[in-house]
């Protein structure tokens, strides 16, 4: 039973349409994607530097995310057109494959990545549990009698499939300066299982919330219906939900288009060579990956708009003494002299103890000849000394304050 003509949604944009030509002529096209807005947003200059090419930093969370999310793109594609229909018991060892193949993959990614913490394996039970959260949230949009995964017939997971008009596309914008990656767009099916309208899903694998949806995740939901209501005037009603894996609820996004607002931030985010605004502050900067390549953090710490206390620190440091053998050693802070990331050294010295992945990192640095200033990213602080290990990153302090080629 088929609800929808798949194949008259229009989630992306047909290939010789105004945005690609403008490329094609040398127009250097940048996109707003939800992401990036919300970066822009947080920090104008966390948003450029994510455009400079640099080094990624890989994350636990994201590797976990992209892990269950890829997992249900397969099960959803999954080819059981010759399988029997009554066939029982199969859905949780081909999810469990499934799953161990992108992690796998996931896990190959980020131990290639340079910048990288600790893989913890342990989090598969996690992602396991995410992934049959999403399944059993997918299974009751469908209306099926039972959600249990162990008593799912084939028969039962193609109708699942029916209702599943896309996922993992692309939403563009017919001028090519918005787009998003679309989880899930499925039919919206009414008590009696005829289908009113769409839904357009993200499967989120972080933290519920607890009462109204965070408004950033709101504004992303948001983003994707109206999106997909511009690229499709005949669509039906489309209503935008956050899936949650982790206890299976759903959160509708509901308010304005936020269109209008997608295009005015666009505006903003065009190419330069000129670093934009940046706009430091506690939480901000907190989990910014850019750290290494930003003065303005470092100044607001010297200037006490940002704290430097706390249990977790970021330091811009040079080594006094190091013994790579013991791990252990002496450290001068360095303090900031101007807005573009220069420094001097200071009286402020402290003890520090290195181990495990920081350690590799700073070995190598010391054994490629690197004397230079460097960047410590969350040191643990215990009676005044620097504690650093898998948790930590050392990375040479190499403030930007020009793009060669503005992205
Ligand atoms: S460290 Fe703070 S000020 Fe610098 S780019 Fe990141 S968020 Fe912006």
């Amino acid at each position: 039973m088929s609800h929808a003509h798949k194949t008259d949604i229009t989630i992306g944009t047909p290939e010789g349409a105004d945005w690609v030509n403008q490329m094609n002529e040398g127009f250097r096209a940048h996109q707003l994607s939800p992401s990036s807005w919300s970066r822009y947003e947080q920090c104008p200059r966390k948003y450029w530097l994510s455009r400079q090419r640099l080094p990624r930093k890989a994350s636990m969370p994201a590797a976990l995310g992209n892990a269950v999310h890829n997992s249900v793109e397969d099960i959803c594609n999954l080819v059981i057109d010759d399988r029997d229909d009554d066939e029982v018991g199969w859905m949780p060892p081909t999810a469990k494959a499934i799953l161990d193949r992108h992690w796998k993959i996931e896990k190959d990614g980020f131990m290639a990545t340079p910048r990288h913490p600790r893989w913890k394996d342990e989090l598969i039970t996690q992602a396991h549990d995410g992934l049959v959260g999403a399944l059993n949230i997918l299974c009751s949009k469908s209306l099926l009698p039972q959600t249990k995964l162990s008593e799912l017939t084939i028969s039962d997971w193609k109708y699942v499939q029916s209702i599943v008009l896309a996922n993992e596309g692309t939403l563009v914008s017919e001028c090519g300066r918005l787009m998003g990656r679309l989880d899930l767009l499925v039919a919206d099916l009414d008590e009696n299982g005829q289908s009113r309208g769409w839904i357009v899903a993200d499967l989120k694998t972080g933290r519920p919330p607890v009462g109204a949806l965070d408004p950033k995740v709101s504004r992303q939901l948001r983003f994707y219906r109206d999106l997909l209501k511009r690229n499709n005037p005949d669509h039906p009603p489309i209503r935008a939900e956050g899936w949650y894996s982790a206890n299976q609820t759903i959160h509708e996004a509901t308010g304005d288009n936020v269109i209008d607002d997608a295009f005015v931030a666009w505006e903003g985010m065009r190419p330069s060579s000129e670093p934009l605004e940046a706009t430091p502050g506690e939480r901000t900067c907190g989990f910014c990956e850019w750290k290494a390549w930003c003065p303005a953090w470092w100044n607001a710490t010297a200037e006490g708009i940002l704290p430097s206390s706390g249990a977790f620190r970021d330091e811009v440091v040079q080594i006094i003494r190091y013994d790579s053998e013991g791990g252990a050693g002496l450290i001068e802070r360095m303090a900031p002299v101007d807005e573009s990331g220069n420094v001097s050294p200071s009286p402020k010295r402290f003890g520090f103890t290195v181990k495990d992945q920081a350690k590799n990192q700073l070995d190598e640095l010391i054994s490629d000849g690197y004397e230079g200033i460097l960047f410590i990213g969350s040191a643990r602080v215990s009676s005044k000394v620097l504690h650093l290990g898998d948790w930590s990153e050392i990375m040479p302090w190499q403030p930007i304050s020009e793009s060669p080629t503005p992205v």
